[in-house]
């Protein structure tokens, strides 16, 4: 907030305090919408709980008593009572991937399951014969696998998996967690990936004993692959984003930053604007490339401007547009589960030395790669994007890539003198001399909370590997918090299922509410408060965004982007907090979703 809407702000308060009576008299207009007799989360700066709140043309016009309200109340005036029920900001999500995601809602998906091998070719053998007009030589992409809970423990695909299924179309599998892709024969030889093909820079191709490739790519590998799939047309973009903007409404998803945004994914949300559609606040945060920093940072950021300049649709309004005030997937390392093991530590993973009957975990020698941008790159990039208004959200997730991140950014802020909050995704392991550097340098961690649980990814995939140090102070939310940072959400989906009430009952608890062999809590990191949960995925999810003095709490002046919900979850037991149903969004004033009527 600008020093001088801080005074205003002020001073509309007093004039309320003071005069109610006066207050009043200034509402000659009656508001378009009252809700009364609720909880209202305000999320403002004293985190204030009122009863009632008025929209008109879109904003928020008053937010108090329910005597306060009736000044609003107007023949037209559609009048909510709440009942007691919870009213809050509208959701804001800091890292989506949402093309991903919504092609995810309309095409093949193995839906994250943990899956036996013959599991896994029988389904996508089904979407082989579904799509079957497309043999002998269209190809089949397939999401959403589950890799490291593949049954029995242990087990892994390679090509052969693949080759074995009744078709000769090209195929490739993407990792639910977006690092590691599978390609069978026909797609490496398309790719022209062989046993002499190097790896290359921020990928692996993974070899068997032989030297030849078996088929998994990690990171910029699965890219090799990737890029010979002809790109969905713009139809197929429109629908998958339909989809999103549906599961985000049904969420209670007001906001969210699309990470790595192209011009495909840009201009399906421009034409579903056009078409009345958006019914969300779109930060397209596209990526920029290391190639080109190594050039040089005017030549990484152009094509960011270029896309600000195409795709903009002005300030932020009552009608829910597209900004480019973010840069994102910018990937510093991958990810820290086993097999993969590719988040960049300070000190190595531990290597299991005994047997798997009587295991010891020793420390090895690998401590994950290089974080991938070139220090000075980054610092370049960062402080030259911050002059034009933009920052960026950094994936770092090993402690070394948060540390090589934050240096970074101290260098950036330090030479473009800019006040404009940073960001860095997931940072699921910070060294501890490191945690004061996100309040000291105003960078905003956006996590995912829902991975701070005991899960096959935190415990069977991580847990010995990391060391029980480093495996103790894994998901630093509110270690985090507790030394003032601005703790925001970024869920990653697709990922994980969308899910943001889960999400946030694991930011409060750390418990896995499956239960069973993942009972109790995970690590030592503190519990993060309700109320600082809530406000990281509202008002400081919208910091990261630019979007915090139009949105993410509910005050006087503000945009009517708001949920109300089926229960308090600032009351109930936190256990069912993920229960919880949104029962109506509001975005713009305007209603987006009625759980009544949109069933
Ligand atoms: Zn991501």
């Amino acid at each position: 907030m600008r020093a001088r809407d801080k005074v205003a702000l002020a001073l509309a308060g007093a004039l309320i305090a003071a005069a109610p009576a006066a207050a009043e008299a200034a509402a000659p207009r009656p508001a378009d919408t009252v809700f009364r007799n609720g909880y209202v989360r305000t999320v403002d700066a004293r985190d204030s709980v009122r009863q009632a709140l008025a929209v008109r043309r879109g904003k928020i016009v008053y937010v108090g008593s329910n005597r306060g309200a009736k000044a609003w109340i107007g023949k037209r005036t559609r009048v909510v009572d709440l009942r007691g029920k919870m009213v809050m900001p509208g959701l804001h999500d800091a890292h989506v991937h949402t093309l991903m995601g919504g092609s995810g809602l309309t095409s093949c998906n193995l839906n994250y399951e943990p899956l036996t091998t013959e599991q896994f070719q029988q389904r996508i053998q089904a979407c082989l014969d579904r799509t079957s007009a497309k043999e002998p030589d269209g190809w089949l992409e397939v999401g959403n696998w589950y890799r490291q809970a593949m049954k029995p423990a242990g087990t892994d695909a390679t090509r052969a998996t693949l080759d074995a299924l009744r078709t000769s179309r090209p195929v490739t599998v993407r990792s639910s967690d977006g690092h590691s892709s599978l390609a069978n024969s026909k797609a490496l030889e398309l790719a022209g990936i062989t046993a002499q093909t190097p790896d290359p820079a921020g990928g692996r191709i993974d070899r068997d004993a032989a030297g030849e490739p078996t088929g998994i790519l990690e990171d910029a590998a699965g890219g090799l692959v990737r890029d010979l799939v002809p790109p969905p047309d713009a139809d197929d973009n429109v629908a998958a984003l339909r989809a999103t903007l549906d599961a985000f409404r049904r969420e209670g998803v007001t906001a969210f930053m699309d990470q790595g945004s192209s011009d495909a994914v840009a201009s399906a949300y421009a034409t579903l604007r056009r078409r009345g559609e958006l019914t969300a606040r779109v930060a397209l945060a596209p990526g920029v490339s290391r190639a080109l920093a190594a050039r040089s940072a005017r030549a990484a950021v152009a094509p960011v401007l270029a896309m600000r300049k195409r795709w903009e649709t002005g300030p932020i309004g009552v009608r829910p547009g597209l900004r480019v005030r973010n840069v994102g997937e910018v990937g510093q390392d991958g990810v820290l589960q086993a097999p993969a093991q590719t988040a960049s530590f300070l000190t190595p993973y531990f290597v299991n030395v005994g047997s798997d009957e009587a295991p010891k975990w020793v420390p090895g020698r690998d401590r994950g790669p290089d974080p991938y941008w070139p220090l000075q790159d980054l610092a370049d990039v960062t402080a030259l994007l911050m002059r034009h208004g933009i920052t960026p959200e950094v994936h770092a997730i090993g402690d070394r890539a948060v540390r090589h991140t934050l240096d970074a950014f101290q260098i950036a802020r330090k030479r473009s003198g800019s006040r404009l909050p940073l960001s860095i995704s997931h940072a699921e392991s910070v060294d501890p001399r490191d945690v004061p550097r996100f309040k000291r340098l105003d960078v905003l961690p956006a996590m995912a909370f829902q991975w701070a649980k005991p899960s096959f990814d935190s415990i069977d995939a991580a847990k010995n590997e990391l060391g029980p140090k480093r495996f103790a102070r894994t998901e630093p939310i509110g270690t985090l918090w507790n030394a003032g940072a601005q703790v925001a959400v970024g869920s990653d989906w697709p990922v994980d299922t969308l899910d943001e009430w889960l999400l946030l009952q694991v930011g409060i608890t750390r418990e896995n509410p499956e239960g069973g062999r993942y009972r109790g809590r995970l690590g030592s990191s503190p519990l993060l408060p309700r109320r600082a949960a809530i406000e990281a995925i509202t008002r400081n999810a919208a910091r990261v965004m630019h979007m915090d003095l139009q949105t993410g709490s509910l005050e006087r002046g503000k945009l009517a982007d708001l949920i109300v919900l089926d229960r308090n979850v600032m009351r109930v037991p936190a256990k069912q907090i993920r229960r919880t149903k949104v029962l109506l969004t509001m975005v713009g004033g305007k209603v987006v979703y009625d759980a009544k009527r949109d069933r």
